[in-house]
């Protein structure tokens, strides 16, 4: 890796990455909680302890299909010297056994079935000639065992996994497909998570048409409205789609305030500094907003604040830039750990890889480069090469990428077979 280092007066006044996202998160809260029917529970944070109301599982039970016996009734049998029992009944998952096992004798058992009283081994059938009796049409009413079995064998006791009073989950647990079936399993079916955040989205650009709309020359469709949307869903906040807003400060001023009963607002375009960047202005005049220039590429301009409601409720706003593909990476960075810290969450870094580089990564003006690239895996090794074209406008770009390869402030330029720290945006995508 060539380490030289950029004249750093250029990005004396611009936040480093971790500087702004510890702003955002500093000025976030974790939600509230609320009741939510299970189903509704993915990836959600658990707000309470769970301890068990009752052992999983609750009776002691079979863990084959086969006959309930008394161990010491099969000793030594073994293929040459099959034991045959009388069979005196039958029961099915669900069922409870009629009669209590008599000495010398079995019971059929299906697997999950409550064993019978006097039971305490279950012999599957392939250890037995169930198979060969039931081809032969011969009636079952007694089974020859080929082998012994100690006693409790293929008998799951009560309580195996779960005993009653224990504590199952923490709270602070992320809620996934095995916590909703452990929960399930319990019982259960609503929980107490920390809620989601309702997340405002508002576009900014007298350029912009909704799609599903007709598009004259000069403008072209709205984007960030629904990448950003799609990113909220993603993270686990409920998107609020405020609409579009004109460059001026009424248009933006009172969309805004549609928004005002949201958890996070989240703008993009107009913070840049050309002539129609009314967003900072209109942020800077209705709560608390600062302007950053964060040290990263794309994504420069941000800003970031509180906007006061008129009874001075307020909400943090984060001010995305227009270009597509900044707006995403700047929400990778600072929208996404805002919504999972809001949902209760802890860990609140992207998964990364470090992976051999397979196009080179110039850094012109000493800011982070996060490259969209491409994370294969060969021979068990990473490599990235990048998607092509980098512009913060070649959203199609996001489409090929299933990481962010990131080229440090203080490196100019990796060359092909550095190593560079990868941001995965899509584990499923690396094969
Ligand atoms: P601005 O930050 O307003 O200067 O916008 C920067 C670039 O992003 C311009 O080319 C805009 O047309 C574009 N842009 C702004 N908002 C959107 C949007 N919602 N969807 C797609 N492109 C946008
Ligand atoms: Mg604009």
């Amino acid at each position: 890796m060539a380490h030289q280092h950029h004249d750093d007066t250029y990005t004396a006044d611009m936040l480093s990455v971790e500087e702004a996202r510890n702003e955002v998160l500093a000025l976030v809260k974790v939600l509230n909680h609320e009741d939510v029917h299970l189903m509704e529970s993915l990836g959600q944070v658990i707000a309470e302890d769970i301890y068990a109301g009752l052992d999983i599982p609750p009776f002691q039970n079979s863990a084959m299909d086969g006959y309930a016996v008394r161990h010491q009734d099969i000793k030594g049998a073994s293929p040459n010297n099959a034991i045959t029992l009388k069979v005196v009944g039958s029961i099915a998952a669900g069922q409870i056994a009629k009669v209590a096992l008599p000495e010398g004798a079995a019971i059929r058992i299906m697997t999950g079935a409550p064993l019978p009283l006097g039971a305490n081994t279950v012999v599957p059938f392939e250890e037995t000639d169930e198979l060969v009796r039931k081809k032969s049409d011969e009636t079952v009413d007694e089974v020859s065992v080929f082998h012994e079995f100690s006693k409790g064998e293929f008998v799951r006791p009560a309580a195996e996994d779960v005993r009653k009073g224990e504590l199952i989950l923490r709270s602070g647990t992320v809620i996934r497909a095995a916590e909703i079936g452990v929960l399930a399993s319990l019982g259960y079916d609503s929980i107490t998570v920390t809620r989601r955040p309702l997340i405002g989205i508002l576009a900014t650009g007298n350029e912009l048409a909704k799609p599903g709309t007709s598009l004259i020359y000069g403008k072209i469709y709205d984007s960030n409205t629904y990448s950003v949307a799609a990113l909220v869903k993603r993270y686990g906040g409920i998107p609020k789609i405020l609409g579009i807003a004109k460059d001026n400060f009424k248009s933006i001023d009172s969309m805004l305030f549609k928004g005002i009963a949201t958890d996070l607002l989240i703008t993009s375009a107009g913070v840049s500094k050309g002539d129609y960047d009314i967003v900072k202005d209109v942020l800077t005049q209705r709560g608390n907003i600062t302007f950053w220039s964060v040290r990263m590429r794309p994504a420069k301009p941000i800003a970031f604040g509180e906007l006061a409601s008129i009874d001075n409720h307020k909400i943090p706003l984060i001010g995305l830039p227009g270009n597509p593909v900044s707006a995403m990476i700047a929400f990778e960075q600072l929208a996404r750990p805002a919504i999972l810290k809001m949902m209760g969450k802890t860990k609140l870094t992207k998964p990364y890889v470090y992976a051999f580089l397979e196009d080179p990564i110039i850094n012109t003006d000493g800011r982070r480069v996060y490259a969209r690239a491409i994370v294969s895996k060969k021979n068990g090794k990473y490599y990235a090469k990048l998607t092509g074209p980098q512009g913060s406008n070649v959203l199609t770009s996001m489409t090929k990428a299933n990481g962010l390869a990131i080229c440090d402030e203080t490196v100019c330029a990796m060359k092909i077979g550095d190593i560079a720290k990868i941001e995965m945006l899509d584990w499923e995508e690396v094969e």
